[in-house]
């Protein structure tokens, strides 16, 4: 029998050991929810979004026992914990409150009698989710998917499966029948042959870009459509006409929230060369300052990495972007304690060629570049694989609009951090994956978009 234990990352401590699901098991569990699926498709909206409100509401009774069930699994700042689960409850009622309008019938005018777009469900989704946002990365595709009709299994990180079956259990709780949602407990090795199941429709995934390639390969021989929610090294060109006080808050805020592990976090900071000095000395003087500390304490502003291999694994990236030729200004050791816990880090002297430029660097880890004007450092930022997030810190939000439409990415914020929003479609674009979630774009990512002709 495969097991799994999780670990607490600030402590190293073993939490829960979990009966992982057997292949037999979890196909067994991806047909129920393929039953499930025949009779909820026929459901109203009325019906959906009565039990969206009602798992709304449990996110708000339940917010500090899953907030500290999230931070003792990955690590999360326990305030930050709390926030997301406040977004889970927002999340589901957007959905509640607008699927009406979201998936109305669209008419379209032609010389037929009658001609109209309607949006129908699919079937058994598989969602294939990370660690970093443990409840609201799966709300976000899960709420959508259930108001469309649709039904969802979910292949959740290994690290998180207390999350993963607490999320099953407010599903359950709010009245959803069985079946409508479902965690599988199992590793990575399972995911090629439940995505062969004849009764999974489609594929979502978030997570990182070798995971997604693995995944979209499958999908693809077996003709099954996928969303890909991957990585970023997102770049925030700071102006020479910036508020260095509010750039540099925002900075640091946006590199180590979520301890440095946020897929669109601000990961490559792109200055101009007249406030590139003065931008760096007050950054690392903030940086400095951020504490670091047990996630439970209210008073800490960053806490662990979600496991110890993956600081370790930044810590490999810092180093060789050292011997690369860059420069370390703060941080960059191992700190002398229990637990996975990484300082806050500044590289600068960086340029293309560099793992901290070209790479993904998920963790509390900054690289500073230094660009000569704003066309080159236009350039810089679009000179990425990825192309998930970016941003424009300026004092003149004209000149920050029109470069954040020559930014290759999916978002692209002016003088805020980027964050998602249900009501605007989130996703990226190059490396970081296709496909967008929340809005109405999200939620017609997984319908039948569906021609009605009547002559
Ligand atoms: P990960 O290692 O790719 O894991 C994500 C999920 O995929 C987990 O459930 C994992 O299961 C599974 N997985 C890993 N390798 C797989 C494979 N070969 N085939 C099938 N499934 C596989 O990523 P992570 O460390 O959890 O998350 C960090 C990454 O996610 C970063 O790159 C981050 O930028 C990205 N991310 C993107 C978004 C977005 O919205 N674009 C949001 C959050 C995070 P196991 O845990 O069992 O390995």
């Amino acid at each position: 029998m495969e097991t799994i234990t999780t670990i607490n990352p600030a402590t190293e401590k073993k939490i829960k050991t979990y009966k992982r699901d057997s292949k037999e098991e979890a196909l067994n569990k991806v047909e129920i929810a393929n039953k499930a699926y025949l009779n909820w498709k026929n459901t109203s909206f009325e019906e959906r979004s009565k039990l969206m409100h009602k798992l709304a509401d449990i996110f708000d009774k339940k917010k500090n026992e899953y907030a500290n069930l999230a931070t003792e699994e990955m690590g999360k700042i326990i305030s930050q914990s709390k926030k997301e689960i406040e977004k889970c409850a927002l999340v589901c009622r957007y959905y509640a409150d607008n699927i009406e309008e979201l998936l109305a019938d669209k008419i379209i005018e032609t010389e037929a009698k009658k001609s109209y777009v309607t949006y129908q469900p699919l079937g058994v989704t598989l969602a294939v989710m990370p660690w970093n946002f443990p409840f609201y990365q799966v709300i976000r595709f899960a709420a959508p998917a259930l108001m469309t009709g649709n039904t969802a299994v979910l292949k959740h990180a290994s690290n998180v499966q207390g999350c993963a079956y607490a999320l099953e259990d407010a599903f359950k709780e709010a009245g959803f029948p069985s079946g409508t949602f479902t965690n599988l407990n199992v590793t990575s090795k399972l995911i090629k042959p439940i995505i062969e199941d004849k009764n999974i429709v489609a594929v979502t995934l978030t997570g990182s870009e070798p995971a997604g390639r693995s995944v979209a390969k499958i999908a693809g021989e077996n003709l099954k459509k996928t969303v890909l929610e991957l990585g970023g090294s997102d770049a925030y060109i700071v102006l020479d006409d910036a508020d260095l006080e509010k750039a540099t808050d925002l900075a640091t805020f946006g590199r180590l929230q979520n301890n440095g592990q946020t897929c669109i976090a601000a990961k490559r900071f792109i200055v101009l060369e007249g406030i590139y000095d003065d931008f760096l000395k007050l950054f690392t003087k903030k940086m400095q300052n951020a504490k670091l500390g047990n996630p439970t304490d209210e008073d800490a502003y960053f806490g662990p990495m979600a496991r110890i291999d993956l600081r370790n694994e930044i810590h490999e990236q810092v180093e060789k972007t050292i011997k690369q030729g860059g420069k370390l200004v703060l941080g960059g050791k191992i700190p002398d304690r229990v637990g996975a816990f990484y300082p806050a880090t500044i590289l600068s002297e960086l340029k293309p060629g560099m793992t901290a430029f070209d790479e993904e660097l998920f963790g509390p880890v900054a690289s500073v570049i230094k660009a000569k004007d704003e066309d080159e450092a236009i350039a810089l930022a679009n000179n990425s694989t990825f192309g998930l997030g970016s941003g424009v810190l300026t004092g003149n939000s004209e000149r920050g609009e029109k470069i954040a439409l020559q930014l290759e990415a999916g978002n692209s914020f002016v003088n805020k951090l980027v964050a998602s929003d249900p009501r605007m479609p989130f996703g990226g674009i190059k490396n970081s994956g296709y496909g967008r979630e929340l809005s109405s774009y999200g939620i017609k990512e997984f319908v039948n978009t569906k021609s009605i002709w009547i002559d």
